[in-house]
């Protein structure tokens, strides 16, 4: 088939909720993806940073193949040798105590809500329990998680959500204090808001909702779906401000393109959750568990935070001179590989994306005004310095 009969049999297929590229990838090498008209992509978008150490990695790649020679699936009625493994590998490099696998970013939300909820009961008894929550922030499509979701235009068309959902300021304290009340189940926020445009949590501000949290015995969930797994330059954003939330999520580069995701609590609130509480028939599934066990042994034996905060700074100073030569960039925002530029109001982002992709480099955008830059956690300085030169070209 060619790429245009592709595109129309998708199109005479799929539920129409996203609008699409015109093009199909068909594979990946590294930091490059390739369409079915073999047209080569700078990747700067990492499938929506989860392709960590990039595409077709050998290494990662056998570890998977392996796994399914072994075996793919069997179910949580049982134990299997990598979920019991990748659930050590991720308590043992964070310190958390209890890990719960899911298949999604959305599905670990929906957990940790359920965690933080069943938390309050257990020690307050019944009780319409409430969640402050972000504006601006993004945590997912379900019901529970886009109840959660800061932004209107997600939200209304499928009103009415989940109840007991009030959403503050983000990076202002105030507004988080007076929302707070005694049916106040817990907080929840990214470390890092991804969808809503790249904007980093103040050190004020997450350090405050963390004591705010102590006194009251409020839950503190941080959704490190986006901004966890090294792209800061710590395993998980929240070591950036030296704090430790309640519970925080994790997915998108967990598994490197298998899809895993996870809560992880510690045992204080996790014990909360009894068995029959919880569930889900894929989740940790020993296939998806193999890849999380993989990226954890990857990002320790190549030495993947040392670099991605080797290379940001590169990126950082690029972007930065990009930002002083360009008159509609506003600024740049960001931590580590988690890096936006505010383009002023009149000029289409999405316009830029397209350029850029016709001069092949792909880039995302974000909060309607920015463009978002994840690339794979592997890149290098010649990378930043190939994707200036286009993006400097696109603007
Ligand atoms: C992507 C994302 C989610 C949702 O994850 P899915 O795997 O798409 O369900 C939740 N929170 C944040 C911060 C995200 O970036």
């Amino acid at each position: 088939m060619e790429t245009k009969e592709y595109i129309e049999l998708g199109d005479k297929n799929f539920i129409h909720t996203y609008n699409r590229f015109q093009v199909v990838l068909e594979k990946g090498d590294g930091v490059y993806l390739y369409d079915t008209d073999g047209k080569k992509y700078l990747d700067f978008g990492a499938g929506i940073a989860v392709f960590a150490f990039g595409y077709n990695n050998k290494e990662f790649n056998d570890a998977i193949k392996e796994q399914i020679d072994s075996i793919i699936h069997t179910s949580n009625l049982f134990y299997n040798i990598p979920s019991v493994l990748a659930a050590e590998r991720i308590t043992a490099a964070t310190g958390f105590d209890k890990v719960f696998f899911t298949n999604s970013g959305a599905e670990a939300i929906e957990g940790a809500l359920k965690l933080a909820k069943r938390y309050a009961y257990n020690k307050r008894g019944k009780g319409e329990y409430e969640i402050i929550a972000m504006k601006h922030s993004f945590h997912g499509r379900t019901i529970g998680a886009l109840s959660v979701t800061g932004n209107d235009h997600y939200q209304e068309p499928f009103m009415p959500l989940m109840p007991g959902v009030k959403f503050a300021e983000f990076n202002n304290l105030e507004s988080v204090k007076t929302l707070v009340n005694d049916k106040t189940c817990a907080v929840i926020m990214e470390t890092v808001q991804g969808e809503g445009g790249i904007y980093p949590a103040g050190e004020e501000f997450i350090r405050g909702v963390r004591a705010l949290c102590d006194d009251r015995d409020i839950v503190m969930i941080s959704d490190e779906i986006q901004c966890g797994m090294g792209r800061t330059g710590k395993l998980y954003a929240f070591e950036n401000y030296g704090i430790k939330p309640d519970i925080f999520t994790t997915a998108k580069a967990l598994g490197c393109g298998v899809p895993v995701g996870a809560f992880v609590a510690d045992k204080k609130v996790s014990d909360a959750l009894k068995p029959g509480d919880h569930g889900t028939t894929y989740g940790g599934n020993p296939l998806a568990a193999a890849s999380v066990v993989k990226v954890y042994d990857m990002f320790e034996k190549h030495n993947i935070l040392d670099h991605v905060n080797e290379v940001s700074l590169y990126l950082e100073a690029k972007l930065d001179e990009i930002t002083a030569s360009c008159p509609y960039i506003k600024e740049r925002r960001g931590m580590g590989l988690m890096q936006g530029l505010v383009i002023d109001g009149d000029k289409p982002v999405g316009e830029i994306i397209k350029r850029a992709m016709d001069k092949g480099l792909i880039v995302l955008s974000a909060g309607g005004n920015v463009l978002r830059l994840v690339p794979p956690l592997i890149i290098t300085k010649e990378h930043v310095d190939e994707m200036t030169e286009i993006l400097k070209e696109s603007l």
